[in-house]
């Protein structure tokens, strides 16, 4: 394969934008291609809401040397911006840097990927054939070629639907026009579609949370407003997180917010609630769901608009010629699921991970960013920046770097485990009870010790080594 051929990365979002970053400061080509007609178009589609993460955290370290050349200002590292913040004045201006600007292609959206003349089955010669990848731009379908794929395509433009079977449930496509999945502008721009009106937010996750507070506010304001908030979850408060626990003081708020609009009556719970069906009540005029609780057939009645937030999962749709795999539960990155499980680690906190484990048996590709995550829920940015500073350091031939994984995380405080679960590997669990902390010391791991399968290139010493 031609080593002048670029890098490929799929989706222009923070962490996709950090790859381009890390190939800029090692001389690597690299194209970018997004499907927004703006560099992180996710993003501004919750740029309403704040982060729970300080600028501290926030922005690569390769992409801040390449703009503080520039004579960038970097935002204050203490203060929390919101999805718009962190576009205007971090992503954008990376985005437009001279170095970084001509490779990205807006408006893009890559539809497949393939080993040139390959078909998925094919093997011989497979790992020294070029990346293919087909995009769709301006209703125009274009090839490109590429030496590696970074797929940084996040998981926000697949979210769950509202049903537990993983299906849309009966009448939520049909009812669409009441139904917004994510985290809606609801003081703003939707203010007249909620004011006064009869809402059910489903979902027990930080999104939701983040909707049950705007929408508080809103009561506030329009004491009319009807707030439900349905979860599958059997107990209310496994939803309220680590509170006062959370390394990120702003996320612990979240869950103690939530509480507080329950205790004091402006929330109303419906738990645990599967939905089943959104229909037409009798007249006509507002909505109804139905599903079961406890096994009982239950509904909630004259609905005027319901909010899903039931997280996201990956699409791997345009992967279909490639070999991947992902996690049978989590549809992470394989390596990754136990660090993650959400049925072990309710904790945003993960063990610091790179190359090594996000290693795809397709040569050369990767998954980065929320997507390495799969459906799980607990994806922090300073994660996907160090994923992508060592699967840059492999690709450029730099296995010392890529080995090297660094991370500085909060913790969430939260133990959720349960501890038949965690049995004699609790003291190592991230769910171990710690007492309260802002913040915490890098933690260097050299992978060598983690055994990860087999090397990607030649050159590189296998970590499997029985001599380590
Ligand atoms: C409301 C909210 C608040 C959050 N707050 C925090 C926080 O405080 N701190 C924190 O660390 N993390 C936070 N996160 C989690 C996480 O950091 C963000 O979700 C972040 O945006 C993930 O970055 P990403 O680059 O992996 O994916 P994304 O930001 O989702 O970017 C993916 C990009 O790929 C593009 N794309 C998708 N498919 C294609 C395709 N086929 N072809 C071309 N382009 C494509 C999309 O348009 C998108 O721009 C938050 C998440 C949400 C939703």
């Amino acid at each position: 394969m031609s080593n002048t051929l670029p890098t490929a990365i799929i989706g222009g979002g923070p962490v996709g934008l950090a790859a381009a970053a890390q190939l800029v400061k090692r001389n690597m080509p690299f194209v970018l291609f997004e499907r927004g007609a703006h560099i992180g178009a996710s993003v501004l589609s919750w740029e309403h809401v704040r982060m729970f993460s300080p600028w501290e955290f926030n922005v690569d370290s390769a992409a801040k040397d390449l703009l503080l050349e520039t004579g960038w200002i970097a935002p204050e590292q203490d203060q929390m911006p919101t999805g718009k913040e962190l576009v205007q004045l971090y992503l954008e201006p990376l985005s437009q840097l001279e170095q970084i600007k001509s490779f990205i292609h807006l408006e893009s959206t890559v539809k497949a990927i393939y080993r040139k003349g390959f078909d998925k089955m094919k093997t011989a010669g497979r790992n020294t054939a070029p990346f293919m990848i087909e995009y769709e731009t301006q209703g125009q379908k274009l090839h490109v070629e590429a030496s590696a794929i970074i797929d940084a395509t996040g998981t926000w433009l697949t979210p769950n639907p509202m049903s537990a079977s993983g299906n849309f449930a009966d009448g939520e496509k049909e009812h669409a026009d009441h139904i917004l999945y994510g985290i809606p502008d609801i003081l703003e721009s939707n203010k007249a579609r909620y004011a006064g009106k009869n809402i059910v937010v489903v979902g027990s996750g930080h999104s939701a949370i983040q909707s049950l507070t705007l929408l508080h506010e809103l009561k506030l304001q329009v004491p009319e407003t009807t707030i439900h908030w349905v979860l599958r979850k059997k107990n209310v408060s496994e939803a309220f997180g680590g509170g006062e626990n959370d390394g990120l003081p702003a996320r612990g708020v979240l869950g103690s917010r939530a509480n507080q609009f329950v205790q004091n009556g402006n929330v109303l719970v419906h738990t645990p609630f599967l939905i089943a069906q959104i229909k037409a009540d009798e007249e006509r005029s507002t909505l109804s769901l139905l599903g079961t609780k406890d096994s009982q057939d239950y509904s909630i009645d004259k609905i005027d608009e319901v909010i899903v937030a039931t997280g996201a999962r990956p699409d791997f749709t345009f992967l279909r010629e490639l070999r991947y795999s992902a996690d049978s539960a989590i549809e992470s990155v394989p390596q990754l699921a136990d660090l993650i499980d959400p049925n072990l680690h309710s904790c945003g906190t993960v063990r610091p991970h790179g190359e090594a484990e996000l290693r795809q048996p397709e040569k050369n590709f990767y998954i980065v960013g929320s997507k390495s995550y799969g459906r799980a829920p607990t994806f922090l940015l300073a994660t996907g920046y160090e994923q992508v500073r060592s699967v840059v350091a492999a690709l450029a031939g730099d296995y010392e770097a890529a080995r090297e994984v660094r991370l500085n995380l909060p913790e969430t405080g939260v133990c959720s485990a349960p501890k038949s679960l965690l049995g004699e590997n609790e003291a190592a669990s991230c769910c171990t009870p710690k007492p309260k902390k802002l913040t915490f010391k890098p933690i260097t791991v050299t992978t060598a010790s983690d055994c990860c399968g087999s090397p990607q290139n030649d050159k590189e010493p296998s970590c499997c080594d029985s001599s380590k």
